[in-house]
């Protein structure tokens, strides 16, 4: 009876999951979504102790004390955290997923009476292989995202590690794991072999993660996602947790999607990206261009000037709005050239900032309304009919090379062709070069504008002088 009972809460969250997933897919029902998100992980929790009902006092302590800590430590990070950083710290809360999985499979696998799957030495089969499998993914996961944290918060060097016989390594590595994890199953639960799955997992996550350069760290932190759901839905398996087992599989293959999706924004191949090698320096201070070309460079008055008279503006946010939190100061310009009459849309690359929807989330925060914000595919068109696009703190994302220069590392991937507008008002710091450290054609091109200086400031200076 109790457990019809858990089986249906659980059946309730995984359905409330679902619900948050499909919120989160659009601005205007994001909140929505993350309300049902939370609902839904209360229920779960509460199922999940119901059902354990710990007996002992200390135990008790133990889990509300964990989650009291847990939750103080998580709320201060999420109220503190800049959105810029938010890819790095998603990398970081996915490293603790996999440990999390290692953890639990190391406490099935010396309390396994505890979980109701055998004695030690003499595990059943079957949970030796969910522990088995959970255990690796786990343990891949989170040495691949310490590094991808690493290298995304700048610890470490964006640029790819390319170890000589890599692909051959990683094969043998492999199949080495696969060969230990068979080698577990028929050992009845050997900790020897557990310890030496963790080993060459934790190995070979590390491995495969240092090849890949900083242009792709979006598709790997994605993709570590959905490794971090199949871990905790094997350890779902483990514990014979039903919310577990949803879960993870809706983070598995949201996360795997999800990868899927941005491997068509940057063009590239899923096995592309794993195989490494592409892209440069993470970061965001860039590299001045050697060659000394002539630029055109104006101020905020010509800018305004030019945009206000404009009948059709395109604006182009990118990595430097956000940084400079210049979103509310741009929905004050765009409110001018509304006012004036000009027709304002809002362009958005799928990998425009530092992670999947930053654009989006920055824009709906400044309240920019969601029919005038549309994706690459549904306004490249209409590049070459706008008078003027104003691009704010972008770089990579509006880069010609990646249409006609195969030599460049981004070649193959598409991009907002702002210069196919009459002019184009480009405003970042300098002429410093974007994440994937290379060098941007159209600060040079004659019908391009450069408005140097921090995103916000410029910004402001531009709406003033239009209404001025
Ligand atoms: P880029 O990183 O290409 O360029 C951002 C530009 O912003 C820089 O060239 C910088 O130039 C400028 N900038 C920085 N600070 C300021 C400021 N305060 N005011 C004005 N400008 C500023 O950004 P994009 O958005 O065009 O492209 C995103 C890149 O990040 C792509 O290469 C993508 O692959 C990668 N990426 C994307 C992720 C995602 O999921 N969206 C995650 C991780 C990486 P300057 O220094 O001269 O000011």
């Amino acid at each position: 009876m109790i457990a019809n009972i858990a089986a249906l809460l659980y059946l309730v969250a995984g359905v409330l999951f679902i619900l948050a997933l499909r919120g989160l897919s659009h601005p205007e029902t994001g909140r929505k979504g993350n309300l049902y998100g939370m609902v839904g992980m209360t229920i779960a929790i509460l199922t999940s102790l119901a059902v354990s009902s710990p007996q002992h006092f200390i135990t008790w302590l133990l889990i509300l004390g964990g989650l009291g800590i847990g939750a103080v430590i998580g709320a201060v990070i999420a109220k503190k955290i800049p959105m810029t950083q938010m890819p790095e710290l998603v990398a970081a809360f996915h490293s603790l997923v996999g440990l999390a999985a290692v953890f639990v499979a190391a406490a099935a696998l010396y309390a396994p009476e505890a979980f109701g799957i055998g004695h030690p030495g003499s595990i059943a089969t079957a949970s030796l292989v969910e522990m088995g499998l959970g255990l690796a993914i786990g343990a891949i996961t989170f040495a691949g995202s310490v590094v991808a944290f690493a290298k995304l918060s700048g610890r470490m060097s964006g640029a790819p590690i390319l170890l000589p016989m890599r692909h051959a390594n990683n094969l043998a590595l492999f199949l080495l794991l696969a060969w230990l994890i068979h080698a577990f199953c028929n050992s009845g639960g050997e900790s020897m072999l557990f310890w030496a799955i963790t080993l060459v997992a934790l190995v070979f996550g590390l491995l495969i993660i240092i090849p890949i350069g900083g242009a792709d760290m979006p598709v790997v932190v994605s993709m570590l996602n959905s490794y971090s759901g199949w871990a905790a839905a094997g350890i779902g398996f483990t514990l014979g947790n039903i919310a577990l087992i949803i879960t993870g599989a809706l983070v598995g293959s949201s996360g795997a999607i999800l990868s899927y999706i941005m491997c068509k924004g940057m063009n590239r191949s899923f096995l592309s990206v794993i195989a490494g090698g592409f892209g440069g320096e993470a970061g965001s201070a860039g590299t001045v261009s050697g060659e000394q070309k002539p630029v055109k460079i104006g101020s905020a008055e010509d800018a305004a000037y030019v945009l206000k008279n404009a009948s059709k503006v395109i604006i182009v946010p990118g990595y430097g709005m956000a940084v400079a939190q210049a979103q509310h100061a741009l929905r004050e310009m765009a409110d001018a050239m509304k006012k004036a009459g000009v027709e304002v849309k809002y362009a958005i690359h799928p990998v425009a900032g530092r992670m999947p929807g930053h654009m989006n989330v920055l824009l709906a925060e400044a309240n920019v309304p969601y029919d005038e914000v549309f994706e690459l595919e549904d306004i490249n068109s209409e590049f070459s009919q706008a008078d003027a696009v104003y691009v704010i703190g972008a770089n990579d994302v509006v880069n010609p090379a990646a249409e006609d220069d195969k030599t460049s590392p981004i070649y193959g991937m598409p991009v907002l062709q702002v210069w196919k507008a009459a002019t184009v008002f480009f405003n970042k710091r300098s002429l410093a070069s974007g994440y994937a450290g290379i060098d941007n054609p159209v600060f040079y091109r004659d019908n391009t504008v450069m408005v140097l200086g921090d995103a916000k400031k410029m910004t402001d200076e531009i709406a003033k002088a239009m209404t001025h």
